[in-house]
């Protein structure tokens, strides 16, 4: 398994390439083309078409911390 952890059943991010990482977009509506999203670490992220370069990008490692927190914990700051 991959991403042990997620479950595959349940997906809560979508992936997508910003600035040479691959930032996590809350799966409550899938991104189209065009959309303006926050990603998971506070990012503004205008939906394009991924090239297949992009998807050779690292992850960002906020949005990773971010999708695998539970998404009802108590996250206080
Ligand atoms: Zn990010």
């Amino acid at each position: 398994m991959l991403f042990p952890g997620l479950e595959p059943e349940r997906p809560v991010v979508h992936w997508r390439p910003l600035g040479g990482l691959r930032h996590g977009v809350a799966a409550t509506e899938l991104p189209r083309t065009g959309q303006e999203r926050r990603t998971l670490c506070g990012e503004l992220l205008n939906i394009v078409d991924a090239s297949e370069l992009d998807w050779l990008a690292p992850t960002c490692e906020s949005c990773w911390t971010a999708a695998l927190a539970p998404r009802d914990g108590d996250q206080s700051e």
